[in-house]
């Protein structure tokens, strides 16, 4: 299939002193291109993710490089065939990303680029540690090789779970090496690090993605779960990959994400082809027989019923 669509992911921290102009600003832009996506601004920054039609991206590579609170900001590009957004939104979020407490983001841990993060990777020791800061669903069906992953369903957890790990860890000895999807997690949680005393704090600089398209699926175990429609892909177009989740049913080998067609569930969960067909797409069998069951169709590549659970679960469970 060709690929005319270009996925992008960015963030930038940046002052944003009037973000609702800023918005105005982006609606506006977006409105004439051949765009979907998830862009969130405050008044601390920007953090995106979208799909643009190949022709759409001169035009708007020139635009947003023209704005000078984002001339220095990375876009990370994947191609694909379609749109892996549902719709366009662009809104204000208090944070652009979720954490409950502040933190000193003078005190970060170091940005590794992909190249020094591989070499970093080869010549740990057992004073190193890699912390996946991700959910569960996301290191489940890839992560780099001997990473910790947080037993955690979402990461308001992260701080309880940080501080836990100064019972494993020596803070003055150990080297502490995170990761997350496209980097921004890992801003806010490496001085989140820094500030439960580990002194020696490093953070992938644009997250796996970057890594992905620059080094390859090396140390990479699995497939990257994305917060779009796509659920899931290769960190590396150019490789074939093993194949690390399983499925929910049979335990088979297995990189297809369902979200639960009980609506009032919609858990996500690792479903082979024969299984989904066989339990409609839901969960469980209290599922099954759940009154607002959605119908299911069963593919390689389901895409998810509506937004993501990761920000609609509280709105199901109202
Ligand atoms: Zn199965
Ligand atoms: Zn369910």
């Amino acid at each position: 299939m060709e690929k005319h669509y270009l996925v992008l992911a960015y963030y930038h921290f940046v002052e944003i002193e009037n973000p609702q102009k800023e918005i105005a600003h982006w609606k506006r832009f977006l409105k004439e291109k051949d765009a979907k996506g998830r862009i969130y601004i405050s008044e601390e920054g920007i953090n995106g993710q979208m799909s643009l039609h190949e022709n759409d991206w001169a035009a708007f590579k020139e635009w947003i490089y023209d704005n000078s609170l984002f001339e220095k900001m990375e876009i990370k590009i994947h191609r694909y065939p379609e749109h892996a957004f549902a719709k366009m939104t662009v809104k204000y979020r208090k944070q652009i990303v979720a954490l409950d407490q502040k933190v000193d983001m003078t005190k970060q841990g170091e940005h590794v680029p992909p190249k020094k993060w591989k070499e970093m990777l080869e010549n740990r020791d057992e004073n190193t540690v890699i912390i996946d800061v991700r959910n569960d669903y996301e290191w489940k069906v890839g992560h780099f090789e001997g990473a910790e992953k947080p037993d955690l369903e979402t990461f308001r957890e992260f701080p309880e779970y940080a501080e836990s790990l100064k019972e494993k860890y020596d803070p003055e000895k150990t080297k502490v090496m995170m990761y997350c999807t496209g980097g921004i997690r890992c801003e806010l949680y490496s001085a989140l690090m820094v500030e439960k005393g580990f002194k020696d704090v490093f953070q992938l600089e644009g997250g796996v993605i970057k890594y992905g398209l620059e080094e390859g699926n090396e140390h990479w175990k699995g497939g990257l779960f994305v917060f779009d429609d796509r659920l899931i892909v290769p960190i590396s177009e150019e490789e074939e990959h093993e194949v690390i989740g399983t499925c929910h049913y049979c335990d088979c080998g297995c990189e297809v994400y369902y979200n639960c067609a009980n609506m009032d569930c919609n858990e996500l969960f690792l479903c082979c082809t024969a299984c989904a067909e066989a339990h409609k797409g839901c969960c469980s069998k209290v599922c099954i027989d759940a009154p607002r069951r959605r119908e299911c169709h069963v593919s390689d590549h389901p895409k998810p019923y509506r937004k993501l659970p990761y920000e609609d679960k509280l709105q199901f469970k109202k």
